[in-house]
């Protein structure tokens, strides 16, 4: 009898045997249907073999091997394998996550032709059509012009086309990528790519550390060619799906004849899936992705980048609680490729890997432009220069020039709504979720109070619900009330607020970037989703509101956040021949945070930081992880923990457990949320603790409660 060792996505840590009646090893990485319960499930082979410890009459049968795409590789496998044992997940769960989907379903993937072609009686048509038949037209004469790939047209299109003859099915179109490299690199840029090229087949990870506008892409577009002129394909994760649109541009722009695939979660699912067969079949040359794109099944990856590494959205906040970041170094190793870490301000894990010879530090120190200056950068002080509606004069007089000139300015402000209190004037009662423990925004425009942490949301009401005031204060500023009072300052100006809310339909932050760029906003207000990515030549001056918020938070990676988020915003801020200016408003224009940024001194900030963390003995100096317990009453998950504590394993010296605490944001969603911190010398020590401890919480009743381990967790 043969049997097949199983990984399925339900939440206990171990593999499933089922009977077979014929399997080779060659079957493993295969998808399998198995019964489970009284439940059908896709999983994974992980192993085929002669024996199971489950008595041969409990043992169910599976019931279908499925052949419809290659079985995962082993490095593959090996990737998930690490990944559920670092993250102390179940495997099955971990090789669920990673594939799209379409394959999580347990049925045969039937995706249809790769590729089509034009047939005679296509060619005919084209002259023939209508001239309204727009979508037809255009993949017909994409199809005339060689074999298209089935993802560059619409299912719809092609199942047309393909009733009437016109086009046929056919294998993927051969690619002969070509790099373009339209100019000269600068020296840094030159001396990065050789260093990371002369690393090409072996391991090595590298800190690409370039400040906004030094040209890390450029970098990263020649490191990928050289990959690509191995025979070998590039990784590159970024971390907004904003973002992959416009780099994926960039990167067919530069390698015409390339297949390049983007991976994230706005892909839709069939394409998704295609997009991840094609990667496993080695027909992509470079894929591009958020977070979740570390798991492409490339088969011969022969570089990874990660741009904007110290993005904390590289971290998984729920189920599978990885970071991508740190699995890219690890898939490099395993793959003995180099990884291309790049920021401006990178972690301070990586920072100080880069400090200590572990990983290798490559600087692009210059704007990439010739004579191209840093934006100056400027503190307000507050008490002296006061803040009327949320601008200072300082900063509304460099508004005005700029309006003058015909510049464009933005105003950041990280807090969107129109103000994030809403307040009783007689007896002092706020408006607070129902389901988190914050507060309700206000939204004025829709007369709603949001919750932005549960989305709950209700209308804002006529009176006080404590004692029937009915003269309710909005307390504090949001991007909301700074466009109406910056729009009631410059009554001439053109404004446009840019954040999550004005941009939540799909695509509208494209189009609203570019008529930025056409010159139809004269003052932009925005979030941190203005400080990403785009370049607006016409933007000389950015004011930064409320930055000081972020200083008294009580998270320790606080200010290396602010630190990141500041010179990002800063970054937009004269890209063009035009030079850029930095307002900072501030009552702590002495606070070294500030001061370091006025000088771009990264390394000095870091420095500092680092040497506090050590002090207070914090990551990186530290490996930490944490255990969390959600439960409708704090008492129980307290207790949850409590009785986790007194029933885990022997300490390690090398690992401290805390107490358990509630969580900052104690209430979210209408569950109480409390956690256990460890903290750890050794990341090894750490590691072993967490496995046994793990198994045993795995095998105990949690009742109500809700629990999982957070491994390197960045929220507290
Ligand atoms: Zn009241
Ligand atoms: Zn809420």
């Amino acid at each position: 009898m043969t049997i097949l060792r199983v990984a399925l996505d339900v939440p206990l840590p171990r593999t499933f045997d089922y009977r077979v009646e014929r399997a080779t090893p060659a079957d493993v990485g295969r998808r399998v249907v198995v019964p489970f319960g009284p439940r059908k499930l896709a999983g994974i082979v992980v192993e085929v073999c002669e024996s199971s410890e489950v008595p041969p009459e409990r043992l169910r049968a599976a019931h279908a091997l499925l052949d419809d795409l290659a079985p995962l590789a082993r490095d593959w496998l090996a990737l998930a394998r690490f990944t559920a044992e670092y993250y102390q997940r179940p495997l099955g769960e971990v090789i669920h996550a990673a594939l799209p989907p379409r394959l999580r379903r347990p049925e045969p993937l039937r995706l249809g032709p790769t590729a089509y072609a034009i047939t005679q009686a296509g060619r005919a048509a084209i002259a023939t059509l209508p001239s309204r038949s727009l979508a037809r037209r255009a993949a017909l004469e994409l199809a005339a012009a060689g074999t298209v790939p089935a993802d560059s047209i619409t299912a719809a299109v092609a199942r047309d086309l393909l009733a009437r003859g016109w086009m046929e099915p056919c294998p993927a179109p051969p690619r002969t990528p070509a790099f373009i490299a339209p100019h000269a690199l600068t020296s840094a840029q030159a001396a990065a790519v050789e260093a990371i090229r002369a690393a090409l087949g072996t391991y090595r990870a590298c800190l690409l550390l370039g400040i906004t506008g030094s040209g890390k892409t450029e970098v990263y577009l020649h490191v990928a060619a050289a990959a690509l002129a191995r025979g070998q394909q590039a990784l590159v994760l970024v971390p907004e799906i904003n973002l992959t649109p416009r780099l994926a541009e960039e990167f067919a722009a530069r390698f015409p004849g390339a297949r390049i695939v983007t991976l994230t979660s706005a892909v839709p699912d069939t394409e998704r899936a295609r997009a991840w067969l094609a990667v496993q079949r080695g027909e992509a040359d470079i894929v591009l992705g958020t977070r979740l794109a570390v798991f492409a099944p490339l088969p011969a990856p022969g570089i990874v980048i990660v741009d904007e590494e110290h993005d904390a959205s590289f971290k998984q906040q729920d189920g599978v609680r990885y970071s991508a970041r740190d699995l890219a170094v690890f898939r490099a190793h395993a793959a003995g490729v180099p990884v291309v870490l790049g920021s401006a301000t990178p972690s301070l894990e990586t920072y100080q890997h880069a400090l200590t010879g572990r990983y290798t530090l490559l600087e692009l120190p210059r704007r990439a432009r010739e004579g191209a200056a840093l934006p100056a950068m400027r503190l307000v002080d507050l008490r002296t220069d006061p803040a009327d509606d949320g601008v200072c004069a300082s900063l509304a007089a460099a508004v005005r020039a700029r309006l003058e000139r015909g510049e464009q300015s933005l105003l950041f402000l990280n807090r969107r709504g129109y103000a994030p209190v809403l307040v009783c004037g007689a007896c002092a009662w706020t408006a607070g979720c129902p389901r988190c423990s914050a507060h309700l925004v206000v939204h004025l425009g829709e007369r709603a109070l949001r919750c932005h942490h549960c989305g709950h949301a209700q209308p804002v009401p006529r009176a006080c619900p404590t004692c029937g005031n009915v003269d309710l204060v909005p307390f504090g500023r949001g991007t909301q009330r700074l466009e109406a009072s910056v729009a009631a300052r410059f009554p001439d100006a053109r404004v446009m607020r840019i954040d999550s809310d004005s941009t939540r339909n799909r695509g509208t932050w494209e189009a609203m970037a570019a008529s930025i760029r056409a010159g139809e906003a004269q003052i932009l207000i925005g979030t941190q989703i203005l400080a990403k990515g785009h370049d607006f030549p016409n933007l000389t001056l950015v004011g930064v509101l409320n930055a000081d918020a972020a200083l008294v938070a009580p998270d320790y990676r606080a200010p290396e956040r602010l630190f990141a988020q500041l010179m990002q915003v800063s970054g937009r801020a004269g890209r063009a021949d035009a030079p850029g200016e930095v307002l900072i408003q501030t009552r702590y224009p002495e606070h070294p945070l500030y001061q370091a940024l006025v000088r771009h001194d990264f390394r000095g900030f870091a420095q500092r930081l680092l040497e506090e963390r050590e002090q207070a003995g914090f990551p990186p100096y530290v490996y930490e992880a944490s255990l969390r317990a959600e439960a409708r009453q704090m008492a129980d998950a307290i207790a949850f923990l409590q009785r986790a504590c007194a029933g885990a394993p022997p300490l390690d010296a090398a690992v401290t457990m805390f107490d358990p605490v509630p969580l900052t944001l104690a209430r979210h969603n209408a569950w109480e949320r409390a956690q256990v911190l460890l903290q750890a010398g050794s990341r090894r020590a750490l590691q072993t603790f967490l496995r046994e401890w793990s198994d045993m919480l795995y095998g105990a009743k949690p009742g109500a409660v809700r629990w999982h381990l957070d491994v390197d967790p960045l929220e507290f």
